[in-house]
């Protein structure tokens, strides 16, 4: 999953690159930042702390800097690689077909192994 998060990373920052800077209400608050139970239990399993954010739910995420997020995004809450906001996906469409299949298919890639990891979670 780590190398997955990885590989999906550069396509994705090269999108968010294009539009971040122009948004008018940025998606990256504390409540997104905040990791949820399954997060938890992939942090665990490869031993390492997650790292929360800080402050009120809906202040902006304490994790994020002038120059995007300071977390390499294997170590962010899943939610902040799976939520494409509409400028977003629309960039991301309007660009290369094949680099945009490529990326589908590692993005189905990575929820079919997070689903994995769930299940292990699940089983006594
Ligand atoms: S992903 Fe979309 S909503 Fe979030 S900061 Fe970028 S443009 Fe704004
Ligand atoms: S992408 Fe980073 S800055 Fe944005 S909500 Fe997630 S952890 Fe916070």
């Amino acid at each position: 999953m780590k190398e997955a998060f990885e590989r999906l990373s550069p396509y994705i920052e090269r999108h968010t690159g294009e539009v971040c800077p122009f948004c008018v209400k940025v998606c990256c608050a504390n409540k997104h930042g905040t990791p949820e139970a399954q997060d938890f239990f992939f942090f665990g399993s490869l031993g390492i702390e997650a790292v929360p954010a800080q402050g009120p739910a809906d202040a902006v995420c304490s994790l994020l800097s002038a120059a995007g997020c300071t977390l390499p995004r294997w170590q962010r809450p899943f939610r902040c690689t799976w939520y494409f906001c509409g400028p977003l996906l629309e960039a991301m469409r309007n660009g290369s077909g094949r680099e945009y299949r490529a990326f589908v298919s590692e993005l189905e890639r990575l929820v079919g192994l997070r689903r994995e990891l769930l299940e292990k979670q699940k089983t006594p």
